[in-house]
């Protein structure tokens, strides 16, 4: 069957949830057993998301294939309980280098080579290679941005064109306001951004709207009056109890069928058991039987985007043991004037994410030896997982100001550092151990019994490592080394004997699904979980 295509165009502002949005038609898709996938375009000209500050863009998701992507590829995978690939991102930065490329070798001989069709076409053939080699059913084309930046604007006349071509359904994602709680559901944002779109072209087969509360009728037939589309076609987004509920949500007002009317694709009914087995996760997410406090001691804190993935982790664990995770954020500067104690002494459990960078190194160095001095679960993350090793080099193997070479290249004890093939390095992009790594774990350890076998594969986001010198002492002194490469060279894994602390040199939390809850997670959410009982 040719691929049939459908194209999600926000408007009016950023953060409506169009990655939700767009996941949530890819999950209804998957009910129904079509082969659905996501493409992303991205307007900026950054090659990929490795270079950015997650302070600013949000987290930066690593898929297996070692790719940095925005992080609403962590949604779709999430969602679709599937493992992609760097190809389903088309960033402006690889567009143009595809063009210039060509260009060079002389593939537009005697050509002015222009946004349109030069750079047009490119983005057209990249979405057809796309559809071609993954043979999907549906491609669903999240642009990213607004209608009306200049940034999109070739991939949305791209599109335009694209549809010219192919067939294709267009949906806009846009916002009613509504300024208290009484007060009226707005349309007139809505409709200049219905104007716009249609200025570039576009003519939206569906619109889906955000709204703090559910959309009133009065406000979906002005949305449909102006949006030139029949009132069913437009789709309530109000806030729901959590983001998972959405394909349900939508499912309910029938947009299921009409999405798939409107494709072509008739007669195919929902598959019964993939539904139930994501309403029960969803019912457990919304009513669980406890709570359980974790705190996220971090550096970038004031943007909860920046640990999206370890947060939907946690509720993915949560949801897989019938608890609420209710996260304590804690901004690793404020540990460092020795009150940690009390910042820490009303949660079950203890979480250092990734992070780079000196600032707030120490505050978490100290929220580690309160969870370790005080039995309180543990868990580390890649940078959290060098900080136990700092922690413990200090505090119990007497290795005075031992530290990573990335904060303290004077330190005596260097117990995390680079390695050599990474000292010669001096180009930022793609160049940090990333992707999927097969790592062997010990039988007996903590993380062992986490995931039950032996031969597991995490992805990885880093440059610096465990340093190999201090192996040994470190054992000796009862740090537990419980995973490896396959090698046997890099350490993964780290813990402790007295209690419960796991800390690995990977990401296991990009790889959380609700459907497939991150091991670790779940024995750190579970450890944490008894600590609340016996608390009680
Ligand atoms: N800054 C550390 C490194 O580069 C940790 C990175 C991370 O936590 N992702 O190795």
């Amino acid at each position: 069957m040719q691929s049939k295509y459908i194209v999600i165009l926000g408007s009016l502002m950023s953060g409506l949830g169009k990655g939700v949005v767009t996941s949530s038609i890819l999950k209804i898709l998957d009910f129904y057993d079509y082969n659905a996938m996501p493409v992303k375009f991205d307007g900026y000209l950054n090659y990929d998301c490795g270079t950015m500050n997650p302070y600013r863009h949000g987290e930066v998701f690593v898929l297996d294939d070692r790719s940095e992507v925005d992080m609403d590829f962590g949604i779709y995978e999430r969602f679709l309980n599937k493992n992609l690939t760097g190809d389903l991102s088309i960033t402006g930065g690889k567009l143009f280098e595809e063009v210039i490329t060509k260009e060079r070798k002389g593939g537009f001989l005697g050509e002015d080579v222009q946004i349109i069709p030069h750079l047009t076409n490119e983005a057209i053939r990249m979405v057809e290679k796309v559809a071609e080699e993954k043979k999907t059913d549906v491609l669903v084309i999240e642009v990213g941005g607004t209608v009306g930046d200049i940034e999109n604007s070739y991939f949305i006349e791209a599109m335009r064109q694209f549809a010219l071509r192919h067939e294709v359904i267009f949906i806009n994602l846009t916002y009613s306001p509504q300024l208290d709680v009484v007060g009226e559901q707005k349309t007139k944002p809505a409709q200049l951004g219905f104007r716009s779109m249609l200025q570039s072209g576009i003519r939206p087969d569906f619109v889906i709207c955000r709204s703090s509360r559910k959309l009133e009728e009065k406000t979906k037939e002005k949305l449909a009056l102006f949006a030139n589309i029949s009132k069913e076609r437009v789709i309530d987004d109000s806030d729901q109890e959590t983001i998972y509920k959405l394909p349900l949500h939508f499912m309910k007002q029938g947009f299921d069928r009409m999405l798939l009317n409107a494709m072509g694709l008739k007669g195919r009914k929902a598959n019964k058991s993939k539904m139930a087995s994501w309403s029960k996760k969803v019912e457990k997410v919304i009513k669980p039987g406890s709570s359980t406090r974790i705190a996220i001691v971090g550096k970038y804190t004031d943007l909860r985007d920046s640990y999206a993935s370890v947060k939907e982790a946690l509720i993915h664990a949560g949801a897989a043991l019938d608890s609420r995770i209710d996260v304590k954020w804690i901004e690793s500067d404020t540990l460092e004037k020795g009150d940690t104690g009390k910042k820490l002494e009303d949660v079950d459990g203890i979480l250092v994410p990734g992070g780079f960078g000196k600032r707030g190194i120490e505050g978490m160095v100290n929220a580690i030896r309160y969870a370790r001095e005080n039995k309180v679960p543990y868990l580390g993350i890649c940078l959290g997982m060098q900080l136990m090793v700092v922690e413990y080099s200090r505090n119990i193997a007497g290795m005075k100001n031992a530290d990573s070479s990335e904060f303290n290249g004077g330190s005596r004890y260097k117990v995390i550092d680079l390695l050599k093939s990474q000292r010669g390095v001096d180009k930022k992009g793609g160049t940090m151990r990333l992707g999927l790594w097969k790592c062997r774990l010990s039988e007996g350890t903590q993380a062992y019994v986490a995931y039950g076998r032996e031969s597991i594969a995490e992805r990885h986001r880093h440059r610096y490592e465990f340093n190999n010198a201090y192996r040994k002492a470190l054992e000796d002194k009862g740090l537990v080394i419980s995973g490896t490469t396959t090698d046997g060279k890099l350490v993964e894994f780290v813990e402790w004997k007295d209690s419960f602390g796991i800390a690995t040199q990977s990401h296991p939390e990009l790889r959380s699904r609700l459907e497939d809850p991150s091991p670790p997670f779940v024995s750190f959410v579970r450890a944490a979980k008894k600590l609340a009982k016996e608390r009680l």
